[in-house]
C-alpha cells in the first residue's frame, strides 16, 4: 500500500473501556451478587446491558472497530485464568460446584479457601490476580466468554476485535504455585499454553473474528534474551497456525526495545504501540528495524493513562511519520482506557475553563475518531476540531492555575542546600536522643487509629449539612482525645493523633493545595469492585495555609509525651494523583515537596519535635525499565529532602513504606536522609531487618511486628520473638517497636489488645538489654 492509501484507511480503535458504567452499576450488582440481593441472572444482565452501552458510546463517538473480552466481573487476568483453565486445585470444588462463585472465590476467597495474590498491573494503579502454576499445570482451553461476547457485538453489527492477555505477558505475570519450588519459571509451560491459545483462536475465527488482539505489555519490561526468544517463538507457532483470525499484538506503558524487532518479525498481521511520552522512542526504533511493511500499525498516539486533553497537531504529525512504516495505520490510545474515568461532562463542579483541558474516556474516544479522521481525510476535514484544541491547549498553558509566578520563582530558586539538613545523620541522631529522652526499642505506630462507624458518620453528616464545621471538628477532638488515652494508658512512647480528619491519605492533602483538583465522579477501577478517584494535579501547587498542625498541636497539648506529625509524603502524592503532562514529574514533585515543606516547618515552629513523612508509593513508581530508575530515584527523593530539609538536627523525621520487598531501593532510601523509617515486617518474619542490615542501612528502623491486614492479635511472646530476630539485624540503639502500617482499617478490640502485647514485649526485651 502507498502511504497515501494508507492514510485514507486509518480506522479508530480503542483497547478496552471503563467496566463499571455511569452510575457503577457493575460494582452495585457485583457487590449486591456477593450479599445475595441480585440473582446471577440479573448480574448478567446487567453485565450484557453495561457492554452493549459501552459499544453504543464508543460507536457514537465515531470508533470503528470496538474491543470484547476486556469486560471483567472481577478482572481481565483472572478471567484469562480461567480461559486457560488455570484454576489452582484449592479452588476446584468451588468451580466445579457453580462457575460464577468458583470465579468469585478465586478473586476474594471464601470461609475455606484463600484467593489467589493480588499485585499491581505494570506501574498502573490497577491490580490483577496473580496466576498461579507449577510444572504439574495442564492447560485447558475454555473460550466461553470470549465467544459469547464476540458474539454479543457482532449481533449488535459492530466490528468487533477480541482482546486476550497475551501467552507470554500472561505467563511472566504469573508465579509458582503454593508448594511448587519458589525458582520454577512459569514461562517453561510456555509450549503446552499456545496449543491451548490457537484453540481459543479459532474458536474465535470461527465465532467471526477477523482480527483477534493480544495484549503483550510484559514486552516493554527489561526482558532477558530467553524470554525474548520465547516471544519469538510463541507468535512463530501461533502466526504459523492454519485455522486463525488476522493477530494483532499489542505492547502498551512504553517502548518495546529490543522486542520491537522480535515482533516486527513475527508471522502476525499487526502491531499495537504506544507513541505517547512514555513510548517516544518506539518511533525511531520503528524506523530503525525498517517499519513494518505489509502489517497494520495500531498507533497510540492518545494517553490513556492521564486525563488531559491530546495535542492534536503534535499526534497528526507522529501519525504523519508512521505512515511511511506501516502498510496501515490505525489510531487508538496508548492503553486501554480502563485507567481513566468515563466522562469528564459528569464533572459539574470543575470551572468549565479547565474542564476544557480534561479528556477521560468518552473524550478519548473522540479523540481518536477526530485523529483518525485527519490522518484519513486531511487536516482541513477537522479544521473545527483542530482550530478548538488550540485553543484549550493554548489556554491551558497562559493560564493562572498553570502558572503561578510565586510558585515558579520559588521552585527556581531552590539550592541543593535547602534539601540538606544542616547537620549528617550520625551527628544529629545524638541531639534528637537527648531532646526526645526516648527509652531503647521506642514504641509508636504508623499514624492512623481505627476509623469508626462514627467517624464516617461525622464526615456524611457534614457533607449533608446535617451537623456544621464546629459540630464536626468536636467530633475529632473527642476522638483524637481518646486515642490519646489509650496510647498513654498502654505506654506508647511516640504518639499520634490518629488522623480521624482524614478520608484518605493523598485527597486529604490535595483538598487543601492550590492547584489541585478533586472530581466528584472520576473513578477509576483499583482492583475487583474496589474503585479511586485519584485528584488532579492541575496547576501549580502551593499551600495556601497549614494543613494538619491544629490537629497535631492539640494532641500535644493532651500529653507530654512527644506526638508525630503526620503527612504524606510528595512521591506519593504524585503516584495516587493524575498528574501533569505539560511539565516533568520531578518538577511536579518539587512543588509539592516546597508546599509540605512549609507544613513542616510549621508543625517544627509548632512544637513538633517528631515528623513523619510518608512515601508508601516510592517503590510502586520505580520505572517498568532499569535504565530509567536512576533518574526517578534523582527527583524523587530530592522532593522528600525538600519536604524534610530545613528543620532543626533535633527534630527527628520518620518516614514510612508498607512492603516487605525493596532491596533494590535500599540506597534510595538511604538517600531520603530521613532519620527513622518504618516498614512492614511481621509476616515475613522481619525479612527487611535483615536486608537493611545487608545493604549496611545506618540508620534507625522500625520493621513492623503487627500484621495490620489481618484481624488477628500478636501476642506479646510472639511480638518479641520477632523483635530478638530483629536484633540480630539491627542493633538495639537503632530498632523501634510498631505495627506494619496504619491501624484505619482495624477495629478498636484488637488495635488495643496488638498495641498492649506490642508495648509489653518492648518492655521485656529492654530488660534483657
Ligand atoms: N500514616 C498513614 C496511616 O497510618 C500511612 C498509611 C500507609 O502507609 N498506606 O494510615
Ligand atoms: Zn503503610
Amino acid at each position: 500500500m502507498t502511504a497515501k492509501s494508507a492514510a485514507s484507511a486509518a480506522r479508530a480503535t480503542v483497547y478496552g473501556y471503563p467496566r463499571q458504567g455511569r452510575h457503577r452499576e457493575l460494582k452495585k450488582a457485583v457487590e449486591g451478587y456477593w450479599k445475595g440481593h441480585v440473582g446471577a441472572d440479573a448480574l448478567r444482565q446487567t453485565a450484557a446491558d453495561l457492554r452493549r452501552s459501552h459499544w453504543q458510546q464508543l460507536a457514537d463517538a465515531g470508533i470503528h472497530e470496538v474491543p470484547t473480552g476486556d469486560f471483567s466481573y472481577y478482572d481481565h487476568v483472572l478471567d484469562t485464568s480461567v480461559m486457560v483453565g488455570a484454576v489452582p486445585e484449592r479452588h476446584r470444588t468451588a468451580v466445579r460446584a457453580d462457575a460464577l462463585d468458583g470465579y468469585f472465590a478465586m478473586a476474594r476467597g471464601n470461609q475455606e479457601v484463600a484467593p489467589l495474590e493480588m499485585t499491581k498491573w505494570f506501574d498502573t494503579n490497577y491490580h490483577y490476580l496473580v496466576p498461579e502454576l507449577g510444572p504439574d499445570t495442564a492447560f485447558t482451553a475454555d473460550s466461553t466468554k470470549q465467544v459469547a461476547e464476540l458474539t454479543e457485538a457482532l449481533t449488535l453489527g459492530h466490528a468487533a476485535r477480541p482482546v486476550l492477555v497475551g501467552p507470554v505477558t500472561y505467563l511472566l505475570l504469573a508465579k509458582p504455585a503454593p508448594g511448587v519450588a519458589a525458582d520454577f519459571e512459569p514461562l517453561t509451560l510456555l509450549d503446552r499454553l499456545l496449543p491451548v491459545y490457537a484453540e481459543v483462536l479459532a474458536d474465535l475465527r470461527a465465532a467471526g473474528a477477523e482480527w483477534v488482539q493480544l495484549d503483550e505489555p510484559a514486552l516493554v519490561e527489561d526482558r532477558t534474551p530467553a524470554e525474548l526468544n520465547a516471544a519469538a517463538r510463541a507468535y512463530r507457532e501461533l502466526g504459523g497456525a492454519a485455522d486463525r483470525p488476522k493477530l494483532l499484538v499489542a505492547s502498551y506503558f512504553g517502548r518495546l526495545g529490543e522486542a520491537l524487532s522480535v515482533l516486527a518479525k513475527a508471522p502476525v498481521e499487526g502491531l499495537a504501540v504506544d507513541f505517547t511520552e512514555s513510548g517516544a522512542a518506539n518511533l525511531q526504533d520503528l524506523a530503525a528495524v525498517g517499519g513494518l511493511p505489509g502489517k497494520r500499525l495500531v498507533a497510540g498516539v492518545v494517553n490513556g493513562r492521564n486525563i488531559w486533553i491530546n495535542d492534536y497537531e503534535k499526534s497528526l504529525s507522529t501519525l504523519g511519520t508512521l505512515l511511511g512504516l506501516a502498510d496501515r495505520v490505525d489510531v487508538s490510545a496508548s492503553c486501554s482506557l480502563l485507567h481513566v474515568p468515563l466522562d469528564a461532562t459528569a464533572e459539574t463542579d470543575i470551572d468549565p475553563q479547565i474542564a476544557r483541558w480534561l479528556a477521560f474516556a468518552r473524550q478519548k474516544t473522540q479523540e481518536i475518531a477526530v485523529l483518525a479522521r485527519g490522518l484519513a481525510r486531511g487536516t482541513g476535514a477537522i479544521a473545527g476540531e483542530l482550530a478548538a484544541n488550540r485553543a484549550d491547549l493554548g489556554s491551558r498553558a497562559g493560564s493562572a492555575l498553570t502558572h503561578d509566578p510565586a510558585v515558579r520563582a520559588r521552585t527556581a530558586a531552590v539550592a541543593d542546600a535547602d534539601g540538606r539538613r544542616s547537620q549528617p545523620y550520625a551527628e544529629r541522631t545524638a541531639a534528637q536522643r537527648a531532646h526526645l529522652g526516648l527509652p531503647l526499642l521506642p514504641t509508636t505506630t504508623i499514624g492512623s487509629f481505627p476509623q469508626t462507624t462514627e467517624l464516617r458518620t461525622a464526615r456524611a453528616d457534614l457533607r449533608a449539612g446535617r451537623i456544621d464545621t464546629a459540630g464536626y471538628e468536636e467530633r475529632i477532638k473527642d476522638e483524637i482525645r481518646e486515642v490519646l488515652a489509650f496510647q498513654e494508658k498502654a505506654g506508647i512512647d511516640v504518639l499520634v493523633h490518629g488522623e480521624p480528619e482524614r478520608n484518605d491519605m493523598v485527597q486529604y492533602f490535595a483538598e487543601q493545595l492550590t492547584g489541585y483538583l478533586a472530581t466528584q465522579h472520576g473513578w477509576v477501577q483499583s482492583y475487583g469492585t474496589r474503585y479511586v478517584r485519584p485528584p488532579v494535579l492541575a496547576g501549580d501547587i502551593s499551600r495556601p495555609e497549614p494543613m494538619t498542625v491544629r490537629w497535631t498541636t492539640y494532641a500535644q497539648s493532651l500529653t507530654e509525651r512527644p506526638v508525630k506529625g503526620m503527612l504524606t509524603g510528595p512521591v506519593t502524592m504524585l503516584a495516587w494523583s493524575f498528574v501533569r503532562d505539560d511539565q516533568p514529574l520531578g518538577d511536579t514533585a518539587r512543588q509539592v515537596a516546597l508546599a509540605l515543606r512549609d507544613e513542616v516547618d510549621d508543625l517544627e515552629a509548632a512544637g513538633t519535635s517528631v515528623i513523619q513523612v510518608d512515601e508508601p508509593a516510592l517503590r510502586e513508581t520505580l520505572p517498568l525499565r532499569a535504565a530509567d530508575h536512576a533518574a526517578y530515584l534523582d527527583w524523587a527523593t530530592e522532593a522528600f529532602r525538600l519536604t524534610t530539609g530545613g528543620v532543626r538536627p533535633e527534630t527527628q523525621i520518620h518516614t514510612h513504606m508498607c512492603y516487605a520487598e525493596f532491596g533494590d531501593i535500599v540506597q534510595a532510601i538511604d538517600d531520603l536522609d530521613a532519620d527513622v523509617i518504618s516498614l512492614e515486617a511481621a509476616r515475613s518474619h522481619m525479612q527487611v531487618a535483615r536486608e537493611l542490615a545487608w545493604h549496611g542501612y545506618p540508620r534507625e528502623a522500625g520493621p513492623g511486628v503487627y500484621d495490620i491486614h489481618s484481624p488477628r492479635v500478636p501476642g506479646a511472646e510472639e511480638a518479641a520473638a520477632l523483635l530478638r530476630t530483629g536484633l540480630e539485624a539491627i542493633p538495639a540503639e537503632r530498632l523501634w517497636v510498631n505495627p506494619d502500617c496504619g491501624l484505619k482499617t482495624r477495629g478498636w478490640p484488637e488495635t488495643r489488645a496488638s498495641l498492649e502485647n506490642l508495648v509489653t514485649a518492648a518492655r521485656e526485651i529492654r530488660t534483657e538489654l
